[in-house]
């Protein structure tokens, strides 16, 4: 936000973020979950993966993977070793591998092999955190659980004036004071839309941006 500026009161955000999203929802009327998948278990699987490595390489891996482990059972006994090959080019293969069957034993042990739908229960998955849990929440079950803060959502929502922190977990906190509730699924896609068309990390493109009369960085100053 530009120095000198005077603090703006939550009111003000609350109806600066609604006119923020009329128009992103009009610019990217197809935002959605860039990760590709047919049910809760591969979207879940696709976000694990999706930790330190881009959608686009995740996608090409569970192209392979999705047709290898079907199910939660799958993943539980497929060999460690297989299935690091497998999600190898994801990185941090070890792990993620680990996760990846430590989450299927337990969804076999607990939950009949299903996708739960409760924050609690997707938390204590190997591999499963707040950010992640948010993501299935929202885009497999429809759920408004929280806004997903991703890096670009992180580096908007400062640039939009929305937040200070640098921290996901209170960029969150920020977000859901001022966004209605039935927006939170859609509003990381439309900011991650933005971010990668426009909005970019190294540059943004203020003199193409349709809310470039609502952001701190221009408009507002
Ligand atoms: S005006 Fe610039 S900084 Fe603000 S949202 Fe648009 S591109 Fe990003």
């Amino acid at each position: 936000m530009n120095a000198g500026m005077p603090r703006e009161s939550l009111e003000n955000k609350k109806k600066r973020v609604l006119k923020v999203i009329a128009r992103l929802r009009e610019e990217y009327p197809d935002a959605h979950c860039a990760l590709d998948y047919t049910s809760p278990l591969e979207l879940l699987v696709a976000t694990i993966l999706s930790a330190q490595c881009t959608d686009e390489r995740v996608n090409l891996v569970t192209k392979k993977l999705f047709k290898r482990c079907r199910t939660a059972r799958d993943y539980a006994e497929i060999q460690q070793e297989e299935l690091e090959e497998l999600i190898h080019s994801a990185g941090f293969y070890r792990s993620k591998a680990k996760s990846l069957k430590g989450m299927g034993l337990k969804l076999e042990e607990k939950h009949q092999g299903r996708v739960p739908k409760e924050m609690d229960e997707l938390i204590a998955l190997p591999g499963v955190g707040r950010k992640t849990a948010n993501v299935v929440l929202g885009n497999a079950f429809d759920i408004p659980s929280g806004v997903v803060v991703d890096t670009h959502v992180g580096r908007l929502s400062r640039r939009l004036g929305f937040t200070k922190s640098e921290n996901p977990v209170q960029i969150e906190k920020d977000l859901e004071k001022i966004v209605p509730q039935k927006n939170w699924i859609l509003f990381s896609h439309w900011l991650i839309w933005h971010g990668r068309a426009l909005c970019k990390a190294r540059k943004a493109q203020c003199a193409l941006c349709p809310i470039v009369e609502l952001c701190p960085q221009i408009g507002l100053s």
